[in-house]
């Protein structure tokens, strides 16, 4: 098989021949045929996150390397190991990567995204900036039949993502107002999701208009200039007292401020962007406006089978796709840090 391989981080990716993995116990292993890049990819690969005021956290360890990224990855299964259950050769499946360890607590209750222990594929082991990749169990390989491949490979980390953040506000009741901070990528493939999940078109706003254009097309409700020196004022009217629930697709210091400050009372936040920065925030206002703020971190295995239903009934806006070939994983991670890719890119090996 070939892998593109983070060998040291910052440096280009390494194309590496190599043996096949051999499933054992009940591991599938799938020839990839389609692999999103993520901005989290431009993270691994730089080796850490931006926390605010010049300090850095690695994204992942060093001993992890030589690893293959690529985290949403679509494949057929090519070889089952001896005990694996629930798929057959020639099944077309989307992986859930984001794998855990499966013995603790958090992992028992299904939430296996958010164990101390990761194993995510494409973070923590190889995943699909290759032509093949090994899944620990076929469990973890969901039926995407209905979906065009390179749409579901996408549901993998960025529907997903943008799918339970969505569901951590919940539905809101008549006279209630949803705000969509970020009209990015996540933020378009919000809109209409929002609008099933909550019930919902939410107000979006940005600080460029042409992003409000396309989210004023992709289906919102209203859409806000947040750098507009009225816009809290404006949204906070328009609201009658601030908004109900806002979702932070952004996750800097600006869009936390303007989120708090439209939020209402008995509001809450979710912040899922990683953009970086820190806040400070007054402590009283969270008894005085009975506020929440959540974060949310890509979903559950659970929130992934329900998201393909929902692509299923066209609930879920495809970002912009664009497909090139494997070889050009390196070119577009960097593009990708440079901002020069709108939507997504697919890798096909
Ligand atoms: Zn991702
Ligand atoms: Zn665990």
């Amino acid at each position: 098989m070939l892998a593109y391989r983070v060998t040291q981080f910052g440096a280009p990716l390494s194309a590496m021949q190599e043996a096949n993995p051999k499933p054992k116990g009940g591991e599938v292993l799938l020839k990839v045929t389609g692999c999103g890049v993520c901005h989290s990819d431009v993270h691994i690969w730089d080796g850490y996150f931006d926390m605010g005021g010049g300090r850095k956290v690695p994204a992942i360890s060093n001993d992890t390397l030589p690893v293959a990224m690529g985290h949403e990855v679509a494949g057929e299964v090519v070889e089952l190991g001896p005990d694996a259950k629930g798929v057959k050769i020639g099944d077309r499946r989307v992986v859930y990567p984001w794998i855990g360890c499966g013995q603790c607590a958090i992992c028992a209750r299904g939430e296996e995204h958010l164990c101390n222990k990761p194993r995510a594929i494409g973070v923590n082991r190889d995943g699909g900036f290759a032509d093949h990749v090994l899944v620990p169990d076929a469990k973890y390989l969901v039926d995407y039949a209905g979906l065009d491949h390179d749409l579901a490979c996408t549901f993998a980390c960025s529907g997903l993502t943008a799918f339970s953040a969505i569901k951590k506000i919940g539905p809101i009741g008549a006279g209630g107002s949803l705000l969509i901070i970020g009209a990015g990528g996540l933020g378009l493939v919000g809109i209409k999701l929002a609008k099933a999940v909550t019930g919902v078109a939410p107000i979006v706003a940005d600080i460029d208009d042409r992003k409000l254009e396309a989210a004023k097309a992709a289906g919102a409700a209203e859409v806000i200039n947040s750098s507009a020196p009225d816009a809290v004022k404006r949204l906070i009217g328009m609201t009658g007292g601030g908004v109900t629930g806002a979702v932070d697709f952004v996750g800097a210091e600006s869009s936390v401020k303007f989120g708090t400050s439209v939020l209402g009372k008995a509001g809450k936040l979710v912040i899922v962007g990683l953009f970086g920065g820190s806040i400070t925030l007054p402590v009283p206002m969270f008894p005085f406006r009975s506020w929440s703020i959540q974060g949310s971190m890509t979903g559950s295995l659970a929130e992934l089978e329900e998201l393909i239903d929902l692509g299923r009934k066209g609930i879920v806006q495809s970002p912009p796709l664009a497909t090139r070939p494997l070889a050009e994983a390196q070119r577009t991670v960097e593009e990708l840090k440079a901002g020069k890719i709108v939507g997504r890119v697919v890798l096909h090996p």
